[in-house]
């Protein structure tokens, strides 16, 4: 069977005989990896069946306790950039050292392009917990930058045991391997780096000046600015006067836990649960509303990634009630925490304007739109897009043709940004406004039709794959496919947005 999506009618599977699973690389050496002792808690249907926690805090449980590990920085001997000697001119600067920087900085210089990156510390570990489907990353050769696999993921819909499993591998990014293997090709073609902090980017006709906190200035045919999504340099389309974003807030934890009831051989894409709120009628209410999911990637019975997510809000949940609801749910699914390894606060802005386009400075990763407006999602996309720019820099300015200034900026934004996919985010926006609109039980419902879908066609939704046609046709398939509630709520909510994405196409269309 292509791919298996098994509608069950029984609770979670408890797993104490889990296949052992591959764990590429050691993710806290330090830690033991304690003999599993699988007595699995009633999850479902009650609310009585609450674990008493050994901590007591103003939440009564984990959030109390602090972070052990704080990831390494790369040791490594960075050819530096000496702004006296290399006269401090570079065809590109790149400005931030995060994936997208990183990325795009390895990708360019593979042309011979004299390349700069500043960031105040290039070597320092990525902070956040990257997890993408596995063929993403096996598609650009990045198979080898996963820490850890599952051969399925799966996703709690309700209480009644409603549960899709998704026959797609998903991964865990191991950020020190991503990094490594990126900074090492950036050695290798004669990327330089520098350590500061950009405050300020001027332009002239056919060159951009990049000036650093320390005084220092960089000069540079293009400047691409990588520094994420709270950017200066970046602007945004003038025609929409406020961002209006949605933002998906998170609260993640890697957590060495007593026990866990999640199979090991599958990552739990969103558990949309709420018994665990049966006592807590004021939360229950507002996560009917405006509800959270939990995300899993369980390494072994022990040793658990758990992070409570709200897929899109807008304005923002407060990210303490994330906190709250994550605690409700641990403590009735009987996860006791012992220690924290590492924590993070996830705050990602989605869909709203794109960049103005073109503008002299070029962006890409966080703040440059290719962030999916429907799940949050960005870095197989980064990588797979760091490419197709580095290309058309590569055109520009490894040419004779010695292509500058605004012919140059044209044709780079371009390519990250050709026609077609401006149209298709108008698709990927669409499905952030609806699912805005919807409360606990439509989302529920609105998945249950989503991964009932080809899994080519929700496989390329979340993967931004499809085609504009094919993506018109998802529209239709997954009204095809609602539940009669689920059309209702579609019917009834969705025109302005629908009618939104129709008028910015045409717009896209004839701009
Ligand atoms: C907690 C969290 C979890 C996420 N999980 C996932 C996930 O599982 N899968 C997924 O696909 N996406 C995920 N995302 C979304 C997205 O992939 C990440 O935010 C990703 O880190 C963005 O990469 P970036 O390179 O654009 O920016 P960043 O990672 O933010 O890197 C920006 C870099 O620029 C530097 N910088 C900033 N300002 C300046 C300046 N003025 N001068 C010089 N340097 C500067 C910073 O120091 C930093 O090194 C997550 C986001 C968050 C916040």
């Amino acid at each position: 069977m292509d791919t298996l999506f098994m509608l069950l009618t029984t609770p979670p599977p408890p797993s104490p005989l889990t296949k052992p699973h591959q764990f590429l690389h050691s993710l806290t050496p330090s830690l033991p990896l304690l003999p599993s002792t699988k007595q699995h808690h009633q999850l479902i249907g009650s609310t009585s069946t609450r674990i008493s926690l050994s901590t007591s805090s103003k939440f009564g449980n984990f959030l109390d306790l602090k972070p052990e590990h704080h990831p390494k920085a790369l040791n490594f001997d960075l050819p530096w950039c000496n702004p006296s000697s290399d006269r401090a001119r570079f065809d590109v600067i790149i400005v931030g050292a995060g994936p997208a920087g990183i990325r795009l900085a390895e990708q360019v210089s593979l042309y011979g392009i004299k390349v700069c990156c500043v960031d105040p510390d290039p070597l320092s570990m990525w902070p956040n917990n990257y997890g993408v489907w596995v063929d993403e990353f096996d598609g650009i050769g990045l198979d080898d930058c996963l820490d850890k696999t599952w051969p399925m993921a799966c996703v709690y819909l309700d209480e009644g045991g409603k549960t899709k499993y998704l026959d797609r591998p998903y991964g865990r990014v191991s950020r020190e391997k991503l990094k490594e293997r990126l900074i090492q090709g950036c050695v290798s073609n004669g990327v330089r780096f520098y350590k500061a902090k950009v405050w300020k980017i001027e332009h002239r006709e056919f060159e951009s000046t990049v000036l650093c906190d320390d005084g220092v200035e960089l000069k540079g045919s293009l400047v691409v600015d990588t520094s994420g999504f709270a950017s200066a340099f970046t602007e945004y389309d003038g025609k929409v006067k406020k961002r209006n974003c949605g933002f998906q807030i998170a609260h993640g934890v890697l957590a060495e836990v007593d026990d866990h009831p999640y199979d090991l051989d599958k990552m739990v894409l969103m558990d949309w649960r709420d018994s665990h709120l049966g006592n807590e009628p004021y939360m229950r209410a507002n996560n009917s509303k405006c509800p959270t999911f939990l995300y899993a990637m369980p390494f072994d019975s022990n040793l658990i990634f758990l992070e409570e997510t709200s897929l899109v809000s807008r304005p923002v949940l407060s990210y303490t009630e994330v906190k709250r609801r994550m605690a409700a749910r641990l403590r009735h699914l009987g996860i006791r925490v012992k220690r924290i390894l590492e924590d993070e606060k996830c705050l990602i802005p989605m869909g709203g304007p794109l960049p103005r386009i073109p503008q002299n400075v070029m962006a890409i990763g966080g703040n440059s739109g290719v962030v999916h407006p429907s799940t949050g999602y960005m870095v197989a996309r980064t990588m797979a897009l760091a490419p197709v720019v580095a290309f058309a820099i590569a055109e520009c300015l490894g040419s004779t043709r010695m292509i500058r200034g605004k012919q140059l900026y044209d044709r780079v934004w371009k390519s990250l940004w050709p026609i077609e996919s401006r149209l298709n985010r108008e698709f990927y926006s669409f499905g952030m406004e609806t699912l805005l609109k919807l409360d606990l039980n439509g989302t529920r419902r609105f998945f249950d039709a989503f991964f009932d879908l080809k899994p080519y066609y929700w496989q390329g939704f979340l993967s931004s794959r499809l085609t504009f046609v094919e993506l018109a046709w998802l529209c239709l398939s997954l009204f095809g496919h609602a539940s009669n509630p689920s059309k209702f709520d579609i019917v009834t909510k969705c025109p302005v947005p629908l009618a939104k994405m129709m008028g910015n196409i045409a717009l896209e269309s004839i701009g």
